[in-house]
Protein backbone atom coordinates (compact mmCIF):
# COMPACT_ATOMS: atom_id res chain seq x y z
CA UNK A 1 0.00 0.00 0.00
CA UNK A 2 1.20 3.49 -0.53
CA UNK A 3 0.62 5.66 1.83
CA UNK A 4 1.44 9.28 2.15
CA UNK A 5 0.65 11.19 5.62
CA UNK A 6 1.51 14.62 4.52
CA UNK A 7 -1.59 14.72 2.42
CA UNK A 8 -5.08 13.91 3.15
CA UNK A 9 -6.85 15.65 -0.21
CA UNK A 10 -6.54 15.78 -4.14
CA UNK A 11 -4.15 18.94 -4.71
CA UNK A 12 -5.18 18.42 -8.53
CA UNK A 13 -1.74 17.97 -9.43
CA UNK A 14 -3.24 15.83 -12.54
CA UNK A 15 -0.04 13.42 -12.00
CA UNK A 16 -2.63 10.39 -12.06
CA UNK A 17 -4.56 11.30 -15.61
CA UNK A 18 -0.95 11.53 -17.34
CA UNK A 19 0.31 8.08 -16.05
CA UNK A 20 -2.89 6.81 -18.07
CA UNK A 21 -6.58 6.55 -17.79
CA UNK A 22 -8.23 3.60 -16.25
CA UNK A 23 -9.28 -0.19 -16.33
CA UNK A 24 -12.66 -0.53 -17.19
CA UNK A 25 -14.96 -3.13 -14.22
CA UNK A 26 -18.06 -4.16 -14.67
CA UNK A 27 -19.52 -1.68 -12.04
CA UNK A 28 -18.48 1.32 -14.79
CA UNK A 29 -20.43 -1.33 -18.05
CA UNK A 30 -23.26 1.69 -17.42
CA UNK A 31 -20.69 4.38 -18.96
CA UNK A 32 -20.37 2.55 -22.20
CA UNK A 33 -24.44 1.49 -22.22
CA UNK A 34 -25.49 5.20 -21.54
CA UNK A 35 -22.90 6.43 -24.31
CA UNK A 36 -20.66 8.20 -21.41
CA UNK A 37 -17.80 6.39 -23.01
CA UNK A 38 -17.95 5.15 -26.85
CA UNK A 39 -15.37 2.86 -28.27
CA UNK A 40 -13.33 5.57 -29.76
CA UNK A 41 -12.25 6.21 -26.47
CA UNK A 42 -11.21 2.50 -25.33
CA UNK A 43 -8.14 0.75 -25.95
CA UNK A 44 -7.75 -3.13 -25.67
CA UNK A 45 -4.82 -4.53 -23.48
CA UNK A 46 -4.46 -8.09 -25.12
CA UNK A 47 -4.06 -11.07 -22.64
CA UNK A 48 -0.24 -11.53 -23.03
CA UNK A 49 0.70 -8.08 -24.06
CA UNK A 50 3.55 -6.15 -21.94
CA UNK A 51 1.97 -3.50 -19.51
CA UNK A 52 2.79 -1.59 -16.32
CA UNK A 53 0.64 -2.95 -13.44
CA UNK A 54 0.15 -0.65 -9.94
CA UNK A 55 3.89 0.15 -8.86
CA UNK A 56 5.72 -2.65 -11.19
CA UNK A 57 8.74 -0.81 -12.42
CA UNK A 58 8.95 -3.36 -15.26
CA UNK A 59 6.37 -4.91 -17.86
CA UNK A 60 4.81 -7.94 -17.33
CA UNK A 61 2.44 -10.01 -19.48
CA UNK A 62 -1.27 -8.93 -18.65
CA UNK A 63 -2.42 -12.17 -17.17
CA UNK A 64 -6.16 -10.98 -18.20
CA UNK A 65 -7.92 -9.06 -21.12
CA UNK A 66 -7.70 -4.97 -20.28
CA UNK A 67 -10.08 -2.62 -21.85
CA UNK A 68 -8.97 0.91 -20.31
CA UNK A 69 -9.36 4.30 -21.16
CA UNK A 70 -7.41 5.66 -24.39
CA UNK A 71 -4.59 8.00 -24.03
CA UNK A 72 -4.13 11.43 -26.28
CA UNK A 73 -2.46 10.65 -29.60
CA UNK A 74 0.54 8.30 -28.92
CA UNK A 75 0.81 9.45 -25.22
CA UNK A 76 -1.15 7.61 -22.01
CA UNK A 77 -2.27 10.85 -20.64
CA UNK A 78 -6.39 10.40 -20.58
CA UNK A 79 -8.36 11.30 -23.38
CA UNK A 80 -10.33 13.12 -20.75
CA UNK A 81 -7.99 14.96 -18.95
CA UNK A 82 -7.89 18.45 -20.04
CA UNK A 83 -4.48 19.74 -19.03
CA UNK A 84 -4.61 23.62 -19.45
CA UNK A 85 -7.58 23.58 -16.85
CA UNK A 86 -6.17 20.37 -14.14
CA UNK A 87 -9.76 18.59 -14.84
CA UNK A 88 -11.30 15.43 -15.86
CA UNK A 89 -13.97 16.16 -18.40
CA UNK A 90 -16.10 13.62 -17.24
CA UNK A 91 -15.56 13.74 -13.68
CA UNK A 92 -19.30 13.08 -12.52
CA UNK A 93 -19.24 10.52 -14.88
CA UNK A 94 -15.48 8.52 -14.14
CA UNK A 95 -14.52 5.49 -13.83
CA UNK A 96 -14.63 3.24 -10.76
CA UNK A 97 -10.92 3.31 -10.59
CA UNK A 98 -10.50 7.42 -10.86
CA UNK A 99 -13.13 7.65 -8.19
CA UNK A 100 -11.42 5.52 -5.59
CA UNK A 101 -7.83 6.83 -6.71
CA UNK A 102 -6.20 9.02 -3.54
CA UNK A 103 -2.32 9.11 -4.76
CA UNK A 104 -1.31 9.36 -0.87
CA UNK A 105 -3.27 6.08 0.11
CA UNK A 106 -3.95 3.73 -2.63
CA UNK A 107 -5.20 0.85 -0.74
CA UNK A 108 -9.07 1.37 -1.91
CA UNK A 109 -7.69 0.98 -5.40
CA UNK A 110 -5.56 -1.85 -4.94
CA UNK A 111 -8.99 -3.79 -3.61
CA UNK A 112 -10.70 -4.06 -7.17
CA UNK A 113 -7.12 -3.82 -9.26
CA UNK A 114 -7.61 -6.57 -11.70
CA UNK A 115 -11.10 -7.52 -10.31
CA UNK A 116 -14.03 -7.67 -12.57
CA UNK A 117 -12.40 -6.54 -15.31
CA UNK A 118 -14.44 -5.68 -18.58
CA UNK A 119 -13.49 -7.41 -21.73
CA UNK A 120 -14.83 -6.65 -25.26
CA UNK A 121 -17.03 -9.30 -24.91
CA UNK A 122 -18.80 -7.58 -22.80
CA UNK A 123 -19.27 -4.58 -24.37
CA UNK A 124 -20.47 -5.32 -28.22
CA UNK A 125 -22.33 -8.49 -27.36
CA UNK A 126 -22.72 -11.68 -28.92
CA UNK A 127 -23.80 -10.65 -32.73
CA UNK A 128 -21.47 -8.30 -33.66
CA UNK A 129 -20.36 -8.86 -37.05
CA UNK A 130 -16.86 -8.00 -35.74
CA UNK A 131 -16.48 -10.67 -33.53
CA UNK A 132 -15.87 -13.45 -35.39
CA UNK A 133 -13.01 -11.59 -36.70
CA UNK A 134 -11.77 -10.96 -32.85
CA UNK A 135 -12.37 -15.14 -32.49
CA UNK A 136 -9.93 -15.48 -34.88
CA UNK A 137 -7.57 -12.91 -34.11
CA UNK A 138 -7.50 -14.27 -30.98
CA UNK A 139 -6.87 -18.04 -32.56
CA UNK A 140 -4.09 -16.75 -34.79
CA UNK A 141 -2.29 -13.97 -33.22
CA UNK A 142 -2.61 -14.87 -29.64
CA UNK A 143 -0.03 -13.30 -27.51
CA UNK A 144 0.08 -15.37 -24.90
CA UNK A 145 3.81 -16.79 -25.75
CA UNK A 146 4.84 -12.87 -26.53
CA UNK A 147 7.14 -13.15 -23.20
CA UNK A 148 8.35 -16.18 -23.80
CA UNK A 149 9.27 -15.42 -27.45
CA UNK A 150 10.82 -12.01 -26.43
CA UNK A 151 13.29 -13.49 -24.48
CA UNK A 152 14.14 -16.32 -26.81
CA UNK A 153 14.49 -13.74 -30.04
CA UNK A 154 16.91 -11.26 -28.33
CA UNK A 155 19.29 -13.90 -27.21
CA UNK A 156 22.64 -13.91 -28.70
CA UNK A 157 22.69 -17.25 -30.48
CA UNK A 158 18.78 -16.37 -31.35
CA UNK A 159 16.61 -19.45 -32.52
CA UNK A 160 15.55 -19.15 -35.80
CA UNK A 161 12.31 -20.43 -34.65
CA UNK A 162 11.55 -17.75 -32.31
CA UNK A 163 11.95 -14.88 -34.95
CA UNK A 164 9.80 -16.91 -37.87
CA UNK A 165 7.05 -17.66 -35.06
CA UNK A 166 7.00 -13.62 -34.47
CA UNK A 167 7.48 -13.07 -38.16
CA UNK A 168 4.53 -14.78 -38.58
CA UNK A 169 2.13 -13.58 -35.57
CA UNK A 170 3.12 -9.86 -37.15
CA UNK A 171 1.70 -10.85 -40.60
CA UNK A 172 -1.21 -12.19 -39.49
CA UNK A 173 -1.94 -9.61 -37.05
CA UNK A 174 -2.14 -7.12 -39.67
CA UNK A 175 -3.81 -9.04 -42.08
CA UNK A 176 -6.62 -10.31 -39.94
CA UNK A 177 -7.01 -6.39 -39.24
CA UNK A 178 -7.19 -5.70 -42.93
CA UNK A 179 -9.41 -7.88 -43.90
CA UNK A 180 -11.84 -6.67 -40.92
CA UNK A 181 -11.16 -2.86 -42.02
CA UNK A 182 -12.18 -4.23 -46.21
CA UNK A 183 -15.31 -5.28 -44.73
CA UNK A 184 -16.58 -2.66 -41.90
CA UNK A 185 -14.20 0.38 -43.15
CA UNK A 186 -13.68 1.36 -39.34
CA UNK A 187 -11.74 4.14 -37.74
CA UNK A 188 -8.24 3.80 -36.74
CA UNK A 189 -9.35 4.64 -32.82
CA UNK A 190 -12.40 1.71 -33.22
CA UNK A 191 -9.40 -0.66 -34.18
CA UNK A 192 -7.55 0.41 -31.44
CA UNK A 193 -10.68 -1.12 -29.53
CA UNK A 194 -11.41 -4.50 -31.86
CA UNK A 195 -8.08 -5.62 -31.88
CA UNK A 196 -5.96 -3.49 -29.92
CA UNK A 197 -2.39 -2.26 -30.51
CA UNK A 198 -0.89 -4.00 -34.00
CA UNK A 199 2.14 -6.41 -32.74
CA UNK A 200 4.85 -4.61 -34.99
CA UNK A 201 4.02 -1.78 -32.50
CA UNK A 202 4.36 -3.32 -29.35
CA UNK A 203 7.53 -4.76 -30.76
CA UNK A 204 8.94 -1.70 -31.24
CA UNK A 205 9.54 -0.78 -27.63
CA UNK A 206 11.70 -3.81 -26.90
CA UNK A 207 13.73 -3.00 -29.76
CA UNK A 208 12.50 -4.95 -32.92
CA UNK A 209 11.64 -3.25 -35.96
CA UNK A 210 9.68 -4.47 -38.63
CA UNK A 211 10.45 -4.10 -42.51
CA UNK A 212 7.27 -3.62 -44.81
CA UNK A 213 8.18 -5.34 -48.40
CA UNK A 214 5.23 -6.18 -51.04
CA UNK A 215 2.91 -5.89 -48.14
CA UNK A 216 4.93 -8.74 -45.81
CA UNK A 217 6.65 -7.80 -42.72
CA UNK A 218 10.27 -9.03 -41.36
CA UNK A 219 12.06 -8.85 -38.11
CA UNK A 220 14.55 -6.11 -38.14
CA UNK A 221 16.43 -6.31 -34.66
CA UNK A 222 18.37 -3.07 -33.77
CA UNK A 223 21.10 -4.72 -31.26
CA UNK A 224 22.09 -1.10 -30.10
CA UNK A 225 19.04 -1.26 -28.13
CA UNK A 226 19.22 -3.01 -24.14
CA UNK A 227 16.98 -6.42 -24.39
CA UNK A 228 14.29 -5.75 -22.81
CA UNK A 229 12.43 -8.50 -21.11
CA UNK A 230 9.07 -8.91 -19.25
CA UNK A 231 8.59 -8.86 -15.77
CA UNK A 232 9.35 -12.07 -14.15
CA UNK A 233 11.30 -13.82 -17.36
S1 LIG B 1 -11.36 9.72 -16.44
FE1 LIG B 1 -10.94 11.68 -15.51
S2 LIG B 1 -10.16 11.21 -13.45
FE2 LIG B 1 -10.03 9.35 -14.67
S3 LIG B 1 -7.92 9.33 -15.50
FE3 LIG B 1 -9.28 10.30 -17.04
S4 LIG B 1 -9.15 12.49 -16.63
FE4 LIG B 1 -8.37 11.42 -14.82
Amino acid sequence: MTENKQKTECDRCGTCCLKGGPALHYEDRWLVQNNHLQLEHLITIRKGEPIFSLGAEMPEASQTEVIKMKGKGSEWTCFFFDEQEASCTIYKQRPLECSLLKCWDTAALEKVAGRNLLCRTDIIGPHDPLLQFIERHEEKCSLKNLGSLLSEVRQENSEQQAQNFLTDLVNSDLAIRTQAYAKYRFSLDLELFFFGRPLFKILQQFGLATREENGICSLAIDPSLPAARLGGL
